[in-house]
């Protein structure tokens, strides 16, 4: 095992331990944020957001995390912490060993860059320039109806689909619908890590009185719209304040709109009271659009652009562009912009060249097939293991990596993605997940992730 990934391994496996141990609210506030550094000497250094949390670990945990250590095959005896500030600062000495420390921001979403981001309604999404088609239709008519009588009908709302398929703009049409409307209606629209983030900021902050602001804020406002709320999975204890914040809304007659990549029930680790509020809402679905729905799109787009393409050149990008709306509006700005910089109108060069920055034309012919043989030739396995019943690490990481890549380039629902390997749809889900987790930490993934991808990509 190499040393990065036997500090990782260590590290879970301490997670896991005190997960049980602390309560879930210490457990997100002061652990959660902890990163381990390195092992030296039989010492695990690790590393706090801050010289005060420092101190309130040590205070609260020490005891637990030296038991959790002692019961972990191979791991070292002793802990010993220091702020981020310390594992930064190449001068610094822990314990005889130079201290540095790369700190990656991604896996550290509780430290002060993050905090408070502001939480906005872009006036730009309403409903008037949502094109409805099959693919939203319900979905359109619910918000619609929501944003006219909030409170009143389907309460709350729950919309899910796949990426860049309206959801946001839908929720942002209530929102700007009801502030347009006489109403004087409270409403508040955060994604769920502008929650998560805030939660965990007010927990911190009140030192252990209360966070009384934080519930004020969530609790007294008409109209609560949380996006994106599947990052909430393994987050406990803000599912139990988004279940409180749910009770009191509830109660009170306010309306709740939610949105997610997936259903209710595919969002794993999720508090089972929490999922059956998320699954008593009415749940509606965004698909991918048909391709006449994709033209009336870019024809919506471009004219509110006030840009003048021609029918015919709108319906060559939507045909090449299929499985994701802000995608093809990245081409179709592309597009815009390239008109404007040749001087001359859209034509099908323009349109080539636009889509060839994309690689969407050759995506759409890219097999899963052609993913899996990539990938088992670039990790130098067996293809009938990867996909076969085999558990080991060595076929497990090209299995996951292969239905990440399939998920993000060929356009099949994940049912079908399941099946290539002979597994439900909800493996793949969890591959997705792990994989795009550990691209933002392992940067080996995250290196055969791009090298497998630009591979395919190139044939
Ligand atoms: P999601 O939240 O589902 O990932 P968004 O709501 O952010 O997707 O949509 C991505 C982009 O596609 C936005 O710019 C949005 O305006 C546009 N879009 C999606 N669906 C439609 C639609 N039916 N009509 C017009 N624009 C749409
Ligand atoms: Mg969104």
């Amino acid at each position: 095992m190499t040393e990065m990934n036997e500090l990782e391994t260590i590290w879970q496996e301490m997670l896991s331990t005190l997960e049980i141990e602390v309560n879930s609210l210490g457990f997100d506030v002061w652990i959660k944020p902890l990163r381990p550094i390195r092992i030296e000497e039989d010492v695990l250094i690790v590393a706090s957001p801050t010289p005060a949390s420092k101190a309130e670990v040590i205070a609260k945990y020490l005891p637990l995390f030296k038991e959790a250590l002692r019961s972990i095959d191979g791991a070292p005896k002793e802990i010993s912490f220091i702020s981020e500030d310390e594992a930064n600062d190449p001068s610094a000495v822990v314990k005889g060993v130079t201290a540095v420390g790369t700190a990656d921001e991604n896996v550290q979403p509780d430290t002060d860059k993050r905090k408070y981001e502001p939480s906005t309604i872009n006036p730009k999404y309403n409903f008037e320039n949502f094109v409805v088609g099959g693919c939203n239709r319900m979905a359109y008519a619910a918000a619609k109806a929501v944003s006219e009588n909030p409170g009143q009908v389907y309460n709350p709302l729950f919309i899910y689909g796949g990426v860049g398929l309206g959801k946001t703009h839908l929720m942002q049409a209530i929102g700007n619908a009801v502030k347009m409307s006489e109403t004087n209606l409270k409403v508040l629209y955060v994604s769920s890590e502008t929650f998560l983030n805030e939660f965990v900021e007010s927990i911190r902050n009140a030192k252990g009185v209360n966070n009384q602001a934080f519930r004020d804020k969530y609790r007294g406002v008409d109209l609560l719209m949380i996006d994106d709320v599947q990052f909430i999975s393994k987050k406990p204890s803000t599912q139990e304040e988004i279940f409180h914040t749910f009770e009191a809304l509830q109660t009170a007659g306010k309306q709740m709109v939610f949105a997610s990549d997936r259903l209710p029930q595919d969002i794993p680790d999720l508090d089972s009271r929490v999922r059956s509020r998320f699954a008593s809402s009415l749940v509606v679905d965004v698909q991918a659009p048909d391709l006449e729905t994709r033209i009336a799109i870019l024809q919506r787009k471009a004219q509110d652009a006030k840009v003048n393409i021609s029918v015919n050149m709108l319906e060559y990008i939507a045909e090449r562009v299929s499985s994701n709306i802000r995608e093809m509006e990245g081409v179709l700005t592309k597009v815009i912009f390239m008109s404007k910089l040749y001087e001359r109108r859209v034509d099908l060069a323009i349109c080539q060249e636009a889509l060839n920055d994309y690689r969407v034309q050759e995506c759409d012919e890219i097999t899963a097939d052609e993913i899996i043989d990539c990938t088992c030739r670039y990790f130098n396995v067996a293809k009938s293991d990867v996909i076969g019943k085999k558990k080991n690490k060595e076929i497990v990481e090209p299995r996951q990596i292969a239905m990440y890549i399939i998920n993000e380039l060929v356009p099949l629902p994940l049912e079908k993605i399941g099946e290539c390997f002979g597994r439900e749809h909800t493996t793949v889900i969890h591959a997705r997940d792990k994989i795009s987790g550990l691209i933002a930490s392992d940067s080996k993934v995250k290196t055969a992730v791009n090298d497998i991808k630009a591979i395919v990509l190139r044939k």
